[in-house]
């Protein structure tokens, strides 16, 4: 990954010298942030407001395959699916720490790298970070992101609060990651069997950046507060939407009838999801990763979310006795299930 010339052993440096290293040009940006790195805690004023709090990790081998990840890559979407959930609260992401644990195999300018991604999208993001933890790791590279941000008491959306009626939006388009990932796995295998043959994922960037280089919609929670909808409900899509919905449905208490002709999935993500032999739809239901935001609202909302380009209705609310129902494109009607991706599988 980095010749031996351009490898700078972290020995070298030590634990305090690292940490130095990689945080020595962090600008705060969050009035918010009273102390970033450098004492024992950060300290934080959010003036009355809610502080929201969420954290993730990632691990080599689990969430990430370096085979066909660019660092730099790794980092800014560690960071992009933590804000995500800060976002799917309705909330203003402020904060986050980063944690790493990092095996022998990384030289100072993996390392860098990855940072390099972290800092990328935390000025994009307009965030601040304020501290982590850094250690070595017998195996493999760890990260652990934690996200904080805020927002006023009224605005909190929380997963519970979907009435009957309410209409089913979701964002962007669904799967995209998904078939992102099938086809990195496949050149990857080529390349295994074959490393002359360079990866061919000509035309198909899109997709390969669904994957690679997801980005938290912020910008939907801003359009929401521009044209005045609070959602009901909200979760991001992390693992399938057909997992997001039901959960919704069961924090709420509630059923649903999801339309499958009303999925909002892009056309290079059908291609090749046919191209796998996939059903784009199970792909998009079932898929994961796409960090798009999932959430209902008022049917008095509709004129206001009706033309919004990048806002798809898919849905509607139900009495909970009615159950959680796909009605498919030719009207059969089939009980939703998840069938998200799971961190622990069950071995058969
Ligand atoms: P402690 O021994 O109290 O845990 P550390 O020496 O681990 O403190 O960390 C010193 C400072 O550097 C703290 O502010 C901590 O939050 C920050 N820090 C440590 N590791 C990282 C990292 N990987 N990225 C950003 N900040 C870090
Ligand atoms: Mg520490």
């Amino acid at each position: 990954m980095f010749d031996n010339k351009d490898r700078t052993n972290i020995q070298e440096l030590g634990e305090f010298g690292l940490i130095n290293y990689l945080t020595k040009n962090i600008k705060i940006a969050q009035p918010s942030t009273i102390k970033g790195v450098g004492d024992d805690a950060a300290v934080l004023d959010f003036a009355g407001k809610k502080t929201l709090i969420s954290t993730d990790m990632l691990l080599e081998g689990i969430h990430f395959d370096l085979a066909y990840t660019p660092l730099k890559h790794l980092g800014y979407k560690a960071i992009q699916v933590n804000l995500s959930d800060i976002y799917a609260m309705n909330g203003t992401a402020s904060q986050v720490t980063v944690s790493i644990g990092i095996s022998s195999k990384f030289p100072l300018e993996a390392v860098e790298e990855l940072y390099q991604g972290i800092y990328l999208a935390c000025e994009k993001y307009n965030v601040d970070l304020v501290g982590g933890d850094t250690s070595s790791s017998k195996q493999g590279l760890v990260i652990s992101v934690t996200s904080i941000g805020y927002a006023d008491e009224k605005d909190v959306v929380y997963r519970n609060g979907a009435q009957e009626g309410d209409l089913i939006c979701v964002s962007g388009d669904l799967g995209g990651a998904y078939t992102g990932l099938q086809l990195l796995e496949r050149e990857k295998m080529i390349f295994l069997e074959n490393p002359n043959i360079q990866p061919d994922l000509e035309g198909k960037d899109y997709i390969v950046e669904r994957q690679l280089k997801p980005e938290a919609r912020r910008d939907v929670i801003d359009l929401l507060k521009e044209i005045d909808v609070k959602p009901t409900a909200m979760i991001d899509v992390s693992d399938g939407l057909a997992s997001e919905v039901l959960h919704i449905c069961k924090q709420s208490g509630k059923g649903c009838n999801l339309y499958e002709e009303k999925i909002p999935l892009d056309p290079m993500t059908f291609e090749t999801a046919r191209e796998f032999n996939l059903d784009p739809t199970v792909c998009a239901l079932s898929g994961g990763e796409d960090y798009e935001l999932l959430f209902t609202v008022k049917q008095a909302d509709y004129d206001k979310i009706k033309f919004k380009m990048d806002i798809s209705i898919i849905g509607y609310i139900t009495e909970p006795s009615a159950g959680c129902n796909l009605i498919t494109k030719s009207g059969t009607v089939h009980e939703l299930k998840a069938q998200g991706w799971n961190a622990f599988p069950q071995t058969p």
